[in-house]
């Protein structure tokens, strides 16, 4: 079989770029399964300055503040002005948000645009009805073929090959690799690693994004930030508040985890909260009461496949976008509701490079680049859940690290876990989500991005 395009991941990237590829054939190749993209459990909307009050560069600066230093600049200035014009092509194709956004962490304005809270829900289904014209195979993908550097074609896991000189990669993130997670199972990186698999640099692994608030309930429920907007509390076993519920993600994380390591149980108390307005809570609320157990969780995959602005990978013939790409606009840490809008830019810039060959050959720099020999045979998760939540966690340090490198096996998505590792060993210092216990401050020898290579 012989394709213009191949999108690999149907979550909003993949089917956002498939949408805005007019001229070319498109495949789309993804399992069948909606609940196993992370687009469909995004709960608190879209950051995008679509207000008459907010504007692109206010949006810009609240960005970068939260980045700590290492957001790719050129990257936010496209992310924050391109988010009201994909935002508005939504719109006119029929998509609708409630008519007011609201304010969430670190935003200086109301700036998230929503509906109820399953936005991902409800732009999945909106997304998947848009692209039923397309050629789909439910399946995953395994393998990308090259000859000579450049993509020559896919690999599926039923073993079809589709043949195709164009691939974009929109797989997903990797926070599904701890044990204590948001994400669904599938989220382990696997598309990372076939991107790396082929040549693709890989940059910011380390910085995986912890939400402080999520259920410990069988799945388990993120409790969002509204909740404690709302009046929900951080409190322990007798009620007394361990922590300001409205401390920003990551210091509330460290607060939790702490305590838990401590001293014990720390829960979510919802019993001031109108809770009409939070369906998820109030299903949970009628499942465990009004104290539900907490923790923190691996929530967002900062880290990918390095990309420049129009979604290039290093590797000729290759995109990624989304949650699977490393585009630089978080930083070292991510503004609340920053990802489903990147997803939907850098989709759409995708699409018209594929399309029109817009964008010259990428150049990286990096502030160092960091080898991991591949191997053969398979990793087994559940042991890497175990490592990744002992000793890689909210808060790190070096002999913890050093003990994961030593357990960690070889082959599969062992070796993309085991460059998460070496990536957050060799930071010795504490920015954004990555902390280090043994280096607890930002030092600026380390102002750069760690790029990994897996050989
Ligand atoms: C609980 C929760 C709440 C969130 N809330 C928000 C929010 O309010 N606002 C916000 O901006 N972000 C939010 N996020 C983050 C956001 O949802 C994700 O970053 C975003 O949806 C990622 O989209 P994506 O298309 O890149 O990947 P995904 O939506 O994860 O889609 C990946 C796709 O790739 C497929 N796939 C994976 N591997 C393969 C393979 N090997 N072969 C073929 N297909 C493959 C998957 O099946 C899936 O179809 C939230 C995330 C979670 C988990």
């Amino acid at each position: 079989m012989k394709y213009d395009v191949v999108i690999i991941g149907a979550g909003i990237s993949g089917l956002w770029a498939a949408l805005n590829i007019k001229k070319l054939r498109v495949l789309i190749v993804a399992p069948k399964s909606e609940e196993a993209s992370n687009t469909y459990w995004a709960q608190g909307g879209i950051a995008a300055a679509m207000d008459v009050q907010d504007n692109p560069i206010m949006h810009y600066e609240d960005t970068l503040k939260v980045g700590r230093g290492l957001n790719d600049k050129r990257a936010v200035i496209v992310l924050t002005h391109y988010a009201p014009v994909v935002m508005n092509m939504l719109i006119r194709m029929g998509f609708k948000f409630n008519p007011y956004p609201h304010l969430e962490a670190g935003h200086t304005i109301p700036r998230v645009w929503n509906v109820g809270d399953e936005t991902g829900k409800k732009l999945l289904e909106f997304l998947i009805d848009k692209t039923g014209y397309l050629d789909r195979e439910f399946c995953k993908a395994v393998k990308l073929e090259t000859y000579k550097g450049k993509v020559v074609g896919v690999w599926l896991e039923n073993g079809k090959f589709i043949e195709s000189d164009k691939v974009i990669l929109a797989t997903g993130g990797y926070a599904a690799l701890w044990k204590r997670t948001s994400n669904p199972p599938s989220s382990i990186g696997e598309g990372i690693l076939i991107g790396a698999k082929a040549g693709a640099l890989l940059s910011d692994l380390e910085f995986v994004q912890f939400h402080p608030t999520v259920s410990l309930t069988e799945p388990p429920i993120l409790l969002t930030e509204a909740l404690r907007g709302a009046g929900a509390k951080v409190v322990d076993e007798s009620g007394r508040e361990v922590a300001n519920p409205l401390l920003p993600r990551d210091e509330l994380s460290r607060i939790i985890y702490n305590y838990r390591k401590k001293y014990g149980e720390v829960f979510l108390d919802i019993s001031k909260v109108d809770i009409q307005k939070f369906p998820m809570a109030r299903k949970l609320k009628e499942r465990v009461g009004e104290k539900i157990p907490i923790s923190p969780a691996a929530h967002y995959s900062i880290g990918g496949i390095k990309t420049n602005v129009w979604g290039r990978t290093s590797v000729e013939g290759l995109w990624a976008v989304g949650e699977c790409s490393n585009t630089g606009v978080h930083g070292a840490n991510r503004l609340a509701s920053n990802s489903l809008i990147e997803g939907l830019v850098f989709g759409y810039r995708a699409a018209l490079d594929v399309e029109n060959d817009i964008s010259e050959k990428p150049e990286f720099r990096f502030l160092n680049i960091l080898e991991v020999e591949s191997a053969e045979g398979e990793c087994d998760i559940g042991s890497i859940r175990d490592i990744m939540d002992d000793h890689v966690s909210v808060i790190r340090d070096e002999e913890g690290l050093k003990e994961a490198l030593r357990r960690i096996g070889r082959g599969g998505v062992c070796d993309l876990v085991k460059a998460i590792v070496l990536a957050a060993l060799y930071r010795k210092e504490s920015r954004g989500v990555h902390y280090r216990a043994d280096h607890p401050f930002e030092n600026d020898e380390y102002l750069g991005n760690i790029g990994i290579r897996i050989v």
